[in-house]
């Protein structure tokens, strides 16, 4: 039996340096209070009546103006199954919203931008995808690339995972690691599938057969643009003895 606080507690979600930032705007913000922050997801500057309401909130909503808030509050959730070959194997992949406009902003502002406070939100919609997908023992993350978790301070995916192992009642394990850097990844298209994933050929390996082996594991990732990522990961584990893979993403790009 697979220890639920050890393997969850291996790796942590957030650097040093961008806890010590956090801990320092705090701080600042307590010794010079200020209702000027704009909001995290629009950059829309705050009303002050506004900024007033929302120092009561909690969590995202705290960082969110009003439009944003009520944009956030209508999101619907959508799960959708897709097939994906990985390798010699097919794995499924559900996805929980339509990556529209709104989405993908707050999916960036929680990736590049430090808005963690999101991370609760996008819980509860990979929750939301239950139905879609198949039974799974563990949640496996996509690992992040070093040296994107050493700019951007924290995991976003291991945030994510972690906090949706929890409430599906499932062991989270870091089964994965990538190798080297992120490359350029900015754009893809289906057509780029091929192309892909030559390019993360040997980028992911198992780190964790022990936690996978004959274990139905879900990967979980934030966006699948060609999933040539996942079914790089899922071929990693299957290598390392994994029954079944499949995998849950917030979104994916039609
Ligand atoms: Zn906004």
């Amino acid at each position: 039996m697979i220890a639920r606080e050890g393997l969850g507690a291996m790796a942590r979600a957030y650097t040093t340096s961008f806890l010590a930032h956090r801990l320092w705007q705090q701080a600042l913000n307590w010794i010079f209070p200020s209702n000027d922050e704009p909001c995290a997801v629009c950059s829309r500057p705050i009303p002050p009546h506004m900024a007033q309401k929302r120092a009561g909130e909690r969590g995202a909503m705290q960082r969110l103006c009003a439009f944003c808030q009520q944009n956030l509050a209508l999101v619907p959730v959508r799960a959708q199954l897709t097939t994906l070959r990985a390798g010699k194997r097919r794995i499924r992949v559900a996805s929980a919203l339509v990556y529209d406009h709104f989405v993908r902003t707050l999916i960036r502002a929680f990736k590049y931008d430090g808005v963690v406070e999101i991370a609760p939100f996008f819980v509860s919609a990979l929750c939301a995808t239950r139905p879609a997908r198949l039974q799974a023992d563990i949640v496996v993350p996509v690992p992040t690339a070093p040296d994107r978790l050493r700019m951007r301070g924290y995991d976003h995916v291991l945030l994510v995972a972690r906090a949706f192992a929890t409430a599906e009642g499932l062991p989270c394990a870091l089964g994965l690691a990538r190798l080297g850097t992120s490359g350029h990844t900015r754009s893809q298209t289906a057509k780029d599938r091929d192309r892909r994933l030559s390019e993360l050929a040997g980028q992911f390996v198992s780190i964790r057969p022990d936690a996978v082996r004959g274990r139905r594991v879900l990967l979980v990732d934030d966006v699948m643009t060609t999933g040539a990522t996942l079914a790089t990961c899922a071929a990693a584990l299957y290598e390392a003895g994994a029954g079944a893979v499949d995998a849950a993403v917030i979104a994916r790009v039609e």
